[in-house]
């Protein structure tokens, strides 16, 4: 009697976002390669996730600002099992990287072996498309 190998992971999947009039436009720009984030006009601070109002002093005067793409790893764990579209994609990284601007956005650590990530880490922002208007914002370790 024979084991079955384990059969290798899928890609990970970029299963289409839900698109709203507040998010429209943060959408769009991930299809061009560009993460934009809110700042709010009367506190300055800067808003994750998108939304119409400031967290911070309940303004309603945000306007779209475009970051860097780069940040840091604040926190990570290596998914060994997959729900739904991520079913047979395991393992992969689910993280919470800091931007250099300063939010923090949950998001997935690509093209990268779990084994040497590490809390601070260097990461840069990587756009996996949906095909449909929309692409998902992932992190790659930084290549210099
Ligand atoms: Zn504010």
């Amino acid at each position: 009697m024979t084991t079955p190998a384990a059969s290798p992971p899928q890609p990970l999947p970029a299963p289409v976002p839900p698109v709203n009039p507040e998010t429209r436009e943060y959408w769009t720009a991930t299809t061009r390669g560009r993460l934009l984030v809110k700042q709010c006009a009367d506190c300055d601070s800067l808003i994750w996730y998108p939304r119409a109002i400031c967290p911070q002093c309940g303004s309603l005067h945000t306007d779209w600002r475009e970051v860097s793409g780069r940040g840091r790893i604040y926190s990570y764990t290596v998914n060994h099992r997959g729900e739904g579209p991520y079913q047979g994609a395991a393992p992969f990284v689910l993280a919470y990287v800091e931007l250099d601007e300063g939010p923090r956005m949950m998001t997935n650590i690509v093209e990268a072996d779990g084994a040497y990530l590490t809390v601070g880490l260097p990461v840069e922002v990587v756009f996996h498309d949906t095909g449909e208007g929309a692409a998902l914002p992932r992190f790659r370790p930084l290549r210099s």
